[in-house]
Order: structure tokens, then C-alpha cells, then sequence
């Protein structure tokens, strides 16, 4: 009898591993990515295929990281697209140094809001800047403003922004190809409650490489790890060749969560990936983004559980409604459970699968566990091989022998998850191994650096029109 049902556990567990392995990438897979990335980024940055490429590569009009130029005024922020929509106040003060200020307030979006029209989103925005005017103080003033805003967006300057498309949670109507200042602007109007300059409109990619250039010169990368992924960095003008001019630099948004829509990541998706896509608001797009960031973590996991329920592998074959409901096994789950504490972990896979109405058996926390840690652990890899292929750019860009270079991050993953970090900057520092890396997790999100674009921006407009 022993043996009997030592041998199924047995049996069981090699079955699990089988699945887990599709989802396990090895470092001459990881290179491979990086290749692919490489080849993608090259055919964004060219005019002639541009157009046709998925990573899109995207000019942002911001020539320089911080310089040391010492900024001054008062600033609102707008940061949209994040697992929080926010509202700062920015105060930059000269004394001796730079000195910033924060004050920022956080408002929740509703699903109907994010999937309802364009102009409900817009006047919800315009309503929590009154809001927070109010809040503050300062009902009626008129400040500058700096939008991060962080999709994808065509810019032909600095202070306007084409979405291209929605990603993440949201879906307001009428929205994609229009100009989302225009769009801030017309909702202000509206309302008539107070006026505003918007002078900028940035990726959080952008935002967050600024707010971390502002403490370390080296940083000319901006990396985003949470609700959905994202890398920018400096870039050679003579590069981009969307742009006139050859002379200095200008940072380049790349969207690689969509990175794979044209196919590049077939043979590395696996069906429970195809599965997460068919599932989602946006259906083929984004397919990079939805195998590692937090909007999709958790439900990857989950579906890796009922995959595994059906072929009897886990909780004797049973299923609940919660289980089989998407979006019920939450991001934030995965993060207690792959505590570093091995009780407290597996405590936490009890929790996460009763609250889903299961009654699991040690093992079945056990593996639940085993799960999470190879899904978050594909992620970071893979997180890992597109950083290695843009740190690669702008090595070669410089041709250093050995390159120095600051990477500065936010996301609720990078920041949340308590190994996705470590395993990133590991798998790096093995892809990269001739570069010196330093990770520089952002104190103030991108509002920080939005607000420095917006003043530089702002004291420029100000002395032309002078
Ligand atoms: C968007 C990017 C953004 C990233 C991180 C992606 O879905 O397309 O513009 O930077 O999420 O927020
Ligand atoms: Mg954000």
C-alpha cells in the first residue's frame, strides 16, 4: 500500500515537472532572445522598416539625462497606466543644489472608467487634478504639467502624444490615434475649474530613468517591471534615423512588451501563453509583456493549476468555480508564497488555495509553490536577455571596452516580488558578463523625473517667448 501510493506521488511529480519544463529557458535560449531582440530593435530604429516592426522604437524628445542644471517652481504630475493613477505635486527648489518636494495623492480607476469612453476617462482625470488642487490648497492655480502616461505613443514633439493603443487594463473608446494632450486639454476646458500648461507627455520608462539620473549620472536606462514591462534608453541621434540630425542623443522608448507579435517568440510560448493572450483585452498584441509582467503573473499561474487539476496531477483532480474564474489568483499571492522563508511560503499557498475554496494537501502547496517560482523565474530570465540586448546597443554605441552603466527600475514586480530582483540582476550580469551593472530602484516613481523634463521644457518655452 506504501509503495503503492509512493509510486503515484512519484509519478505525479515527474508528470508536473514535464509541464514545468516547457516554461524553463536555457542560457543558449536566453542569448537567442537577446539575438532577437538585437535584430528587432534595429529594424525599429531603420526608416525602412519602421513601420513593419513591432518593437516600435520610439523617438521621446528627451535629449539629455539630468545634467546637474538646477531646476526651479512648482509642477503637477499626472502618472496613468500603472497599477495606481496619481497626482503630484512637484516642488523644485534651488538651494545650492537641487532640492524636490513631493506631494502626491493616489485615486483609484474603476473598470467601467478604463474600458468606457474617452471622454469619462479624461473628464475622471481632470476631476482628480481639480481633487487634488482642492486637497492641496490651490483650487483654480495654473501649473505647468508633465503626463506620464505609459503606452505607446507617437511623438513628433515632446509636448504630444499619438496612443497608438491601449495595453494593460485599459480600453477607453476613441482614444487610439488621438493626441492625449489634446485630449487632457479638451476634458480641462470642460471643466472650466482651473487651467493648465501640459508641456510634456512621457513613457514611465522615461520618467523613471530620470528620476534615477538625477542621483547617478551612469543611468541611461529605464526599466519597468508591473502591471506591464517596458525599456528605454539612450540612443545616438545618427541611429535614429526617424529623426533629422545626426548630432547628440535622444532616449528611445522601445515597447518591447511587444516584442513577439510578429511572431519572433512562437517557439518559446507555450500553449498556457496562448491561452493567457485569447483571454486578454488585447488578443496578438503585447505577447512579450503578457510572459512576464504582474498583470498576467498571477493568472498564469492559475491557469497552470487547473491544467494540472484536469490531468489529476493536483487537489486529487478537483476544480472549484474560483479556481476556473480568471483574474481570482492575484499577482500579490505569488509574492507571498515565494517568500524566502520555505513554512511561511508554503503557509501562504495554503491561504491563496483555500481562499479559492480548495482543500490542498502539503504537496499540493508544495508544487503550487514550485509554480510560482518557475513562472516568475521565466519572467526575470527573459527580463534579463531584452536588458542584455539593450545594454549591448549602447556598448556598441560607445565602444567601450567595458561598459558602466546605471539601470534605473519601478514596477510593482521588481519591487514587490521578493526574488524577481536578485534572479534579473543575475541572469544579467551572466548574459553581460563585460559590463559593469548597477540596478537603482526608483524612489518617487517617474514623478521625479517628469516633473524635471516638465521644468526644462518649461524654462525653455519661457525664455523663447521672452
Ligand atoms: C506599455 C508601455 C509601458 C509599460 C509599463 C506597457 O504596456 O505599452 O508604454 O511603459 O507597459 O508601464
Ligand atoms: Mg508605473
Amino acid at each position: 500500500m506504501v509503495t503503492a501510493v509512493a509510486y503515484r506521488l512519484a509519478t505525479q511529480h515527474a508528470e508536473r515537472q514535464r509541464v514545468l519544463d516547457t516554461l524553463r529557458l536555457s542560457r543558449e535560449q536566453l542569448l537567442e532572445v537577446k539575438r532577437r531582440l538585437t535584430e528587432e530593435m534595429a529594424r525599429g530604429l531603420s526608416k525602412q522598416t519602421h513601420d513593419q516592426t513591432s518593437v516600435k522604437m520610439l523617438p521621446t524628445y528627451v535629449r539629455s539625462t539630468p545634467d546637474g542644471t538646477v531646476e526651479q517652481g512648482d509642477f503637477l504630475a499626472l502618472d496613468l497606466g500603472g497599477s495606481s493613477f496619481r497626482v503630484l505635486l512637484v516642488r523644485l527648489k534651488n538651494e545650492k543644489k537641487q532640492k524636490v518636494d513631493m506631494h502626491q495623492k493616489i485615486y483609484s480607476i474603476d473598470q467601467d472608467t478604463l474600458q468606457g469612453t474617452g471622454e469619462e476617462l479624461f473628464n475622471y482625470i481632470v476631476y482628480c487634478i481639480a481633487d487634488f488642487l482642492d486637497y492641496r490648497g490651490m483650487s483654480g492655480a495654473s501649473l505647468p504639467l508633465g503626463f506620464t502616461f505609459s503606452f505607446p505613443c507617437d511623438q513628433t514633439k515632446l509636448e504630444e502624444g499619438i496612443l497608438l493603443k491601449w495595453t494593460k487594463g485599459f480600453k477607453a473608446s476613441g482614444c487610439e490615434g488621438k493626441d492625449v494632450v489634446k485630449l487632457l486639454k479638451e476634458a480641462v476646458q470642460r471643466k472650466q475649474d482651473f487651467d493648465t500648461d501640459i508641456m510634456a507627455v512621457i513613457s514611465d520608462t522615461v520618467g523613471t530613468m530620470m528620476t534615477c539620473g538625477f542621483d547617478d549620472r551612469h543611468c541611461e536606462i529605464g526599466l519597468i517591471v508591473g502591471t506591464g514591462t517596458n525599456a528605454c534608453y539612450m540612443e545616438q541621434m545618427r541611429n535614429l534615423q526617424l529623426m533629422d540630425g545626426d548630432e547628440g542623443q535622444m532616449c528611445v522608448n522601445t515597447e518591447w512588451g511587444a516584442f513577439g507579435d510578429d511572431g519572433a517568440l512562437e517557439d518559446l510560448r507555450t500553449d498556457i501563453d496562448r491561452e493567457i493572450d485569447a483571454g486578454s483585452l488585447n488578443p496578438g498584441k503585447q505577447l512579450f509583456e503578457k510572459m512576464i509582467s504582474g498583470l498576467y503573473m498571477g493568472e498564469l499561474v492559475r491557469l497552470i493549476l487547473v491544467k494540472m487539476a484536469r490531468k489529476q496531477l493536483l487537489f486529487q483532480g478537483q476544480t472549484t468555480p474560483q479556481l476556473l474564474t480568471s483574474g481570482c489568483f492575484s499577482t500579490n499571492y505569488i509574492y507571498a508564497i515565494e517568500s524566502d522563508k520555505d513554512e511561511e511560503g508554503l503557509a501562504s499557498a495554503e491561504k491563496a488555495l483555500r481562499s479559492l475554496g480548495l482543500d490542498p494537501s502539503a504537496e499540493d502547496c508544495a508544487a503550487t509553490r514550485r509554480i510560482c517560482q518557475i513562472v516568475s523565474t521565466r519572467a526575470a530570465h527573459l527580463c534579463a536577455s531584452t536588458l542584455a540586448a539593450v545594454m549591448r546597443q549602447i556598448r556598441d554605441n560607445k565602444a567601450a571596452e567595458k561598459l558602466r552603466i546605471t539601470i534605473g527600475v519601478d514596477g510593482s514586480v521588481y519591487k514587490g516580488h521578493p526574488e524577481f530582483s536578485r534572479k534579473l540582476n543575475k541572469m544579467v550580469r551572466r548574459l553581460v558578463p563585460d559590463c559593469d551593472v548597477r540596478f537603482l530602484q526608483s524612489q518617487h516613481g517617474s514623478g521625479k523625473g517628469a516633473a524635471m523634463v516638465t521644468a526644462v521644457a518649461y524654462r525653455l518655452a519661457t525664455q523663447h517667448a521672452e
